[in-house]
């Protein structure tokens, strides 16, 4: 028997996308992101799946614990860097490579007598206004970092794009602008760009690119999908008709009477509700397949079950016919429009109960 609801994770569009991205930015070495389980793909298996990524970026120290626990051999760098003497010692097992964005970080350095050398990417926030040193004070960091004993392995310069994926907007030619003068004569390593940064700003190319959401085929523009892109969807979340009924006129659909039904309908309930990671602002008429042809989603999303407009479906379903809530042939990105969110969040949602299925 097929699990109710499961993630299908083909892990050849993982390596196509990689491929897409490398012909993208030929110069650049990948460093694929994979914090969020992979943006909900599953962390591990992604990392073996990618393992022709040149490094792996991760927003925890628990994610690096379990890549190395997998045998992941790759550089492995830390988004948010460390907290704490604990963590910096914890890194220096793993061999884990820093990002290093506040004072604390660096005072955690100058006080490390360890033997491991760092290779260090010192942030710079040149408008994102999240993590990074600002640029007047980049100088002084960076001497304070060249004096480490031990001496760092490398010293790289790291910024990111807050607006990457608005084509029309000049806020990451302005990012730029600001990141040159202070790396140019540096001669070090940098990186910036993101999968939008990667798609639509070749100048951010640079030594190091950090695609994320482009690596899992999804779009990070809003007015287009990854297939558009020459990218495949790698998630499809895959769901099964529990039940149908006949709902009359005038009745309503689940909790909160949300939905109501304005003529007589066949309404499937299918396996997925918040538990496994489905939003509850998902409103009524958002896109579900069913049998590969498209219903509407009505009512409050529960627990464990959604409710689906059927009526208008040619073919009856019946109890265990499938579903997709999106993937390969319903792009997450049109989902999340309907929910008035960005398919990120979608990825990340879907919850570690769900099932993985790896292709
Ligand atoms: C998450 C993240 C990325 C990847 O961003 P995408 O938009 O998913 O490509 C790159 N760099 C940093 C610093 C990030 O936090």
């Amino acid at each position: 028997m097929r699990r109710l609801i499961r993630l299908h994770i083909d892990t050849q569009a993982l390596r196509a996308n990689l491929a897409i991205l490398r012909q993208r930015a030929p110069r650049s070495r990948v460093m694929a992101v994979i914090k969020a389980n992979a943006y909900g793909h599953g962390l591990v298996s992604t990392a073996l799946a990618l393992a022709e990524a040149d490094a792996f970026a991760v927003a925890r120290i628990e994610e690096a614990v379990q890549l190395r626990a997998a045998g992941v051999r790759q550089p492995l760098l830390l988004l948010e860097g460390v907290y704490g003497r604990e963590q910096l010692l914890e890194a220096a097992a793993l061999q884990a490579d820093l990002v290093v964005h506040n004072p604390l970080q660096l005072a955690l350095l100058q006080e490390y007598r360890g033997a491991h050398r760092f290779s260090l990417w010192v942030k710079i926030d040149t408008g994102m206004n999240r993590l990074g040193f600002r640029p007047e004070q980049f100088a002084a960091v960076w001497q304070r970092l060249q004096q480490l004993t031990p001496a760092p392995l490398q010293l790289r310069a790291i910024t990111h794009f807050s607006r990457a994926d608005e084509l029309d907007s000049d806020a990451s030619a302005a990012q730029l602008a600001r990141f040159w003068p202070l790396v140019q004569s540096l001669g070090v390593e940098l990186s910036i760009a993101n999968s939008a940064g990667i798609l639509a700003h070749p100048a951010s190319h640079v030594h190091w690119v950090r695609p994320g959401l482009a690596l899992y085929g999804v779009s990070p523009f809003a007015d287009r999908i990854g297939s558009q892109l020459g990218l495949k969807a790698a998630m499809t979340l895959e769901s099964t008709v529990l039940t149908l009924r006949e709902v009359a006129a005038g009745e309503s659909v689940g909790y909160g009477a949300r939905w109501r039904a304005t003529r007589p309908s066949r309404v499937a309930i299918v396996a997925g509700g918040y538990g496994d990671g489905l939003l509850c602002s998902l409103p009524d008429g958002a896109p579900v397949l069913v049998n590969g042809r498209r219903a509407r989603l009505v009512g409050r999303v529960s627990m464990d079950m959604s409710a689906v407009d059927v009526t208008d479906l040619e073919h009856v379903p019946a109890v265990g016919d499938a579903v997709e809530l999106w993937g390969h042939q319903l792009p997450v990105e049109e989902v999340a429009r309907h929910a008035g969110t960005i398919p990120y969040e979608l990825l990340c949602a879907v919850s570690q109960r769900v099932p993985v299925e790896l292709f």
